[in-house]
């Protein structure tokens, strides 16, 4: 079993953000503890339990901003946890943090909480560029954040960071990528930049203040940063992530692999089987309906035959692990390999990292014909 714990709060919203978030100047911490450990003890009789064992292997409180929450709502959610069912003897517990709220005194409480990784909201070391992202820290909050978590006992930091910027911010993507990489992280994670609906981000662009970067600049800071990464050592696992030796996500990887997870807190989404279902994301009627009841589900769904080979081909394709060779036609396969998009390896076939600049398409056309008799 996964868990992962929504913690919404954020001091601001970034510029690009679309998740669901409640910006607060002081984190409604004993009701947000108390409304997840309700939600907790509903899932406690659930069906998800059956098959699935009684451990919890891996916890991921992600957000809005997890580091926001005293680390004491994180070591009470974790101990309830601990204390209902088991964690996993080297549970991977991980955090999401912004990089200023992470102090020499919040490392060590996370650690002694049971957190294990901190993955850190760097995106970017220009000061201009995280002011137009909205960013709460300067670039200089980093590296005292990486030197308070290792001096902490963490065992795991991965830093995020954005690419495919907007060109007339003249952000210099290889000076940053060289700037995380000498911080010797454990994992990084890239994310392009997408325009979301409803984000100051599409306003901007919506008024002409901002042009998309186009698919040719994004497609070469990709492979730079894919380049970059592996002339570094780090293993470029899955399409927006990258680890040092026996230090890929295995929250993630959960997920990627379809194992059962639960998902507490706004817009939470769990799954098991072909069973899905996600909650309210607003955080004021997350509140009130666990106020009232056992659960704040918005919706579920029950997959196909279709959506699941559908799922398990997209899900394989993301990783470095790939997907059994059969799964694709010999004229699908023979094309991706002479196009140097993917490689094949006794029985699996993989993405290159070219071929993770077309994953969506290469989804699209292949599941036209994908498992047709189904
Ligand atoms: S800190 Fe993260 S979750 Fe919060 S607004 Fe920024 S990007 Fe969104």
């Amino acid at each position: 079993m996964h868990l992962y714990v929504h913690v919404p709060f954020c001091a601001r919203r970034c510029s690009y953000c679309d998740f669901a978030i409640a910006v607060r100047r002081t984190v409604p911490a004993e009701a947000y503890v108390a409304a997840v450990v309700r939600e907790w003890e509903g899932w406690l009789t659930h069906p998800i339990w059956h098959g699935a064992g009684q451990e919890v292997r891996t916890v991921y409180f992600g957000g809005g901003t997890p580091s926001r929450l005293a680390p004491d709502g994180i070591s009470r959610i974790l101990e309830r946890v601990g204390r209902d069912r088991s964690l996993a003897a080297g549970a991977e517990v991980t955090l999401e943090a912004n990089p200023e709220d992470v102090t020499a005194r919040n490392a060590r409480a996370w650690r002694s909480a049971g957190v294990t990784r901190v993955s850190l909201g760097v995106q970017s070391f220009d000061p201009g560029v995280l002011r137009w992202m909205h960013r709460t820290h300067t670039a200089d909050h980093v590296p005292h954040a990486l030197d308070a978590l290792r001096a902490g006992g963490i065992e795991g930091v991965s830093v995020d960071l954005i690419f495919g910027l907007p060109s007339a911010l003249q952000r210099d993507w290889e000076q940053d990528l060289q700037l995380a990489l000498a911080l010797q992280p454990d994992h990084v994670s890239l994310y392009g930049l997408t325009i979301e609906d409803h984000t100051p981000l599409s306003h901007w662009a919506g008024r002409g203040e901002v042009t998309p970067v186009d698919d040719e600049r994004y497609a070469v800071e990709y492979l730079a940063a894919n380049a970059a990464l592996e002339a570094a050592g780090y293993e470029h696992y899955e399409v927006s992530n990258a680890a040092r030796a026996g230090h890929r996500a295995r929250h993630n990887s959960a997920y990627w692999r379809r194992d059962p997870f639960i998902g507490l807190g706004p817009s939470a989404h769990s799954g098991w089987g072909v069973e899905r279902q996600w909650n309210v994301r607003d955080w004021v009627a997350y509140q009130r309906a666990l106020e009232v009841g056992p659960s704040a589900v918005a919706g579920s769904e029950r997959l196909d035959d279709r959506a699941v080979a559908l799922e398990e081909l997209y899900l394989g394709l993301r990783t470095r692990d790939g997907i059994p060779a059969e799964w694709i036609d010999a004229d699908d396969r023979c094309r991706w390999m002479t196009s140097g998009w993917a490689t094949e390896t006794g029985t699996r076939v993989r993405l290159t990292a070219e071929g993770w600049l077309r994953l969506d398409a290469l989804v699209r056309l292949t599941s036209s014909r994908f498992r047709s008799t189904l």
